[in-house]
């Protein structure tokens, strides 16, 4: 009894150091009172929560706004660097890490090939990765994000499975936690890629579906503001639904997936066979833009045949704004047309017109995505990068008229063992 009455004492702080946090966060610069407000939680309580706020460095007093009558207010704001965020992006070509801030700055990154390695040899090269980028991170870092291929159970960071790198129930999270001491959140780089495209472009509480199309396909949901994973982790996972089943073996052992089709590696594939010589990635795209007739048309017939999976998508989600990731992406406009156009046709003409194809334009989209997932677990913060901060000097009015204290654009996991914000 005495214990459970503890555990409620317990989650009830660490549900007020979140929503006083998120405030701060989200409105700061902020009065206490302001937080208090805000929030609905009594002034004694937010002054609490403040202290234990600022002695462990995620929130700062940063000076007096105006007077309005009475004494003036002491402004709280969460610096940018009160913690670190490690955001890695496991990719087909390269495994990239960065320390990234709080506001989704990039300080340092790193990148290192890793085109042909699997197994222990790919699961060693991104842990040496994620060793240098933390020996030279310069503040105290909270965790790190990963965005990994395949198959990711998200909930507790194992990879069920990745093809590419011959990885299988690999429990990627727990190992990076033994190993570097920190938390680590792992989730599928599609999906990475759909928060970070949620975060950084003005659509946040939209909807939204990002495919990166890279040596696999995957697909990334947001829903109403949040990531949908599915009833477990696989939704998106359309790189490997059959769409020939006479078609050309895939990695996954099936015939016709759509990866044989229209992933980048399709497209190599194609061109090394038709021209009875390895292409590299970057041979194919300055081929494309010179017009090549036979590039183009591989090109353009990959993206005809995703276009026509993402009919699908349309017709299940009504979602109107897909954004087009990855390796491909380099193809440009023309490719996008071609996924549109073979989209469009195979969609109810009604959900076709409603609906926009853009290229993604964040640079390390998958890093960005990665470290938003560990900053919404660990610190139930939704990434907010600075331009979509209320200007200093905006009334309290102002700034709780447009204040929704955010859960956080996934629902963050319970982490009271790890007692509140300490460290
Ligand atoms: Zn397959």
């Amino acid at each position: 009894m005495e214990r459970s009455i503890k555990a409620t004492l317990h989650e009830t702080r660490e549900r007020n150091e979140r929503l006083v946090l998120a405030t701060i966060y989200d409105q700061g610069p902020v009065s206490r009172a302001d937080v208090a407000r805000l929030t609905g939680l009594t002034r004694t309580t937010v002054s609490d929560v403040v202290e234990g706020l600022i002695a462990s460095g995620l929130a700062r007093e940063i000076g007096r706004g105006p007077s309005t009558g009475g004494k003036a207010p002491i402004w709280l704001e969460v610096p940018d660097r009160a913690r670190l965020l490690v955001g890695v992006d496991l990719g087909d070509r390269v495994f990239t890490a960065a320390t990234v801030n709080l506001r989704g700055e990039i300080l340092q990154r790193v990148e290192v090939p890793s085109e042909d390695a699997d197994g222990d040899e790919a699961l060693g090269l991104a842990m040496q990765l994620i060793e240098r980028v933390i020996a030279a991170a310069d503040g105290p870092v909270l965790g790190i994000g990963i965005g990994a291929p395949g198959l990711v159970d998200s909930t507790d960071g194992t990879v069920v499975e990745a093809v590419k790198r011959n990885w299988r129930e690999l429990p990627l999270g727990h190992l990076a936690t033994e190993r570097f001491s920190v938390p680590v959140h792992v989730a599928n780089d599609s999906q990475a890629a759909a928060l970070a495209e949620h975060v950084f472009t003005e659509t946040r509480g939209a909807n939204l579906i990002v495919i990166k199309v890279g040596q696999g396909i995957g697909a990334g949901v947001v829903l109403n503001g949040q990531l949908f994973q599915g009833d477990r982790f696989g939704a998106g996972e359309i790189g490997h639904t059959v769409m020939d089943p006479s078609g050309a073996v895939c990695r996954c052992g099936r015939r016709g997936c759509l990866e044989t089709t229209a992933s980048a590696r399709a497209v190599i594939t194609r061109l090394a066979t038709l021209r009875g010589a390895p292409v590299s990635m970057e041979q194919a795209i300055a081929d494309f833009e010179r017009g090549d007739p036979q590039v183009c048309s591989i090109v353009l017939e990959a993206g005809t045949r995703l276009g026509e999976a993402v009919a699908g998508l349309i017709g299940a989600l009504h979602v109107r704004r897909i954004v087009l990731a990855g390796t491909m992406a380099a193809f440009g406009e023309p490719w996008l047309q071609a996924v549109d156009a073979a989209a469009s046709s195979r969609s109810l003409a009604a959900l076709a017109c409603d609906t926009t194809f853009e290229l993604g334009r964040i640079d390390d989209i998958v890093v960005l995505g990665a470290s938003a997932l560990l900053m919404t677990r660990e610190l139930g913060l939704s990434l907010r990068p600075l331009h979509s901060m209320p200007r200093p000097g905006l009334s309290v009015k102002e700034v709780a008229a447009e204040a929704t204290v955010q859960a956080g654009v996934i629902p963050p996991l319970t982490v009271a063992e790890r007692g509140g914000f300490a460290g």
